[in-house]
């Protein structure tokens, strides 16, 4: 029997208005208290007459059940009712670990549709995506969508890029004040990566109880200055570990730093338990045969995520021309626009405004110094610090 179908008018000018706004502000929604149907636009709809200022359109929806045709995207080809929305928590080969909102997990094999949609540039499910996906026997499911990214973090392998963590709103750099001691060179690094991947970032200092804070001034000045935010903090003693918690509910946040600066004991601060978990799921990971694993979400109690990146060493900068490493120094930036010759390298050439800037104290040296260290050794292969650094 041929469905029945009937015309209704909706609100047209909401969804469209200031679209890319509202695809992040629905990301969130979901994660607080979304509905699958909220994100799908009925897929037949036709703009009646009064051009792109309309505030109704008509759509064409199914009688008995509501819902609208899917003829017209086969990209989307979701069914409303048995689709569900979810979190990748982590990808295993060519299983991805979706997260729906009830708290259960499925292991999702991904539609091939959107595979042959993936490129060398691209991978088409990485942990953090937000899907929709079709539920199939006990704990599987079909990811049949992936919902449009807000950042992507990628590192460099064999000449390729490999998109490794989706949605990441903030890197939380973790160094030490003492045991060991703190590395400025390498926050350098992974401050050019979070400007590269053009996510926040958060300078966290920790075990700040065993020096005199007071020593770290000057360097927590000049990142201040730039516009980072820096903490100071301890995780033994529970300095500042209020304010961690905070900047990390509701975003979704990536911890880097070396082995032993206190990341865990940080993060067990923020919410007990979470180390546990994280190490439940990395001895998992072990005993598995897939070990490809790059990223893993751990939602977290208050909203938010922690996003756990074990197989990334270090990041390293995807094809950065030397125009562009300067560019991604914050203060230098300003400076390099000045400089004689546009190609300016800031290292040998004459008429340079970089140079002149820390010559006169402007700019600070020890950055410029790191700068240059950086763009002679992109990769930091030759650096001692990222055999320690555990990503
Ligand atoms: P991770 O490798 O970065 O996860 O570091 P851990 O959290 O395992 O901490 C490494 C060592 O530093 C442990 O022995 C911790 O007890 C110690 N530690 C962590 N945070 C602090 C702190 O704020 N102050 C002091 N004094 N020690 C700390
Ligand atoms: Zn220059």
């Amino acid at each position: 029997m041929a469905k029945k179908k009937r015309q209704i008018r909706v609100e047209f000018r909401k969804k469209y208005e200031s679209k890319t706004r509202d695809e992040a502000d629905l990301t969130r929604r979901y994660q607080n208290s979304g509905n699958p149907e909220e994100l799908d636009a009925p897929n037949r709809e036709r703009v009646s007459g009064k051009g792109q200022w309309t505030r109704r359109r008509t759509i064409t929806v199914d009688e008995v059940s509501g819902k609208s045709d899917a003829n017209d995207k086969p990209q989307l080809g979701l069914d409303k009712e048995s689709a569900l929305q979810g979190l990748v928590l982590r990808v295993h080969g060519l299983e991805s670990i979706v997260l729906d909102k009830q708290g259960r997990q499925y292991r999702c094999a991904t539609r091939r549709l959107l595979k042959s949609m993936a490129t060398d540039q691209r991978h088409i499910v990485v942990a953090g995506d937000q899907v929709h996906f079709r539920p199939e026997g006990e704990n599987q499911g079909m990811i049949l969508r992936v919902e449009p990214r807000r950042s992507e973090l990628a590192r460099s392998s064999r000449d390729r890029r490999h998109v490794f963590a989706a949605n990441v709103d903030q890197l939380l750099i973790v160094t030490s004040a003492a045991e060991p001691g703190i590395k400025p060179n390498l926050i350098d690094r992974l401050l050019t990566t979070a400007e590269h991947s053009r996510v926040d970032a958060c300078i966290c200092i920790n075990k700040c109880d065993l020096i005199d804070p007071a020593t770290l001034q000057p360097l927590v000045g000049t990142y201040t200055q730039m516009g980072y935010r820096v903490l100071m903090l301890s995780a033994q003693e529970n300095w500042n570990t209020g304010i961690l918690r905070k900047l990390m509910q509701d975003r979704y946040t990536v911890v880097l730093g070396q082995s032993g600066v206190g990341k865990s004991s940080l993060l067990n601060v923020i919410e007990p338990g979470l180390k546990q978990r994280v190490q439940a799921v990395s001895s998992e990971n072990d005993k598995g045969k897939h070990t490809t694993t790059t990223a893993e979400v751990f939602p977290l109690q208050n909203g938010g995520a922690m996003i756990d990146t074990p197989g990334v060493r270090q990041f390293q900068l995807w094809d950065i021309s030397t125009e562009e490493l300067a560019s991604l120094y914050r203060d230098l930036r300003p400076f390099a626009s000045r400089c004689h010759f546009p190609n300016c390298t800031h290292v040998h050439e004459k008429g340079c405004a970089v140079k002149d800037a820390v010559a006169d104290y402007r700019l600070d040296v020890r950055r410029y110094e790191s700068y240059v260290q950086m763009r002679d050794d992109p990769l930091g292969e030759s650096s001692e610090t990222v055999d320690e650094f555990d990503g």
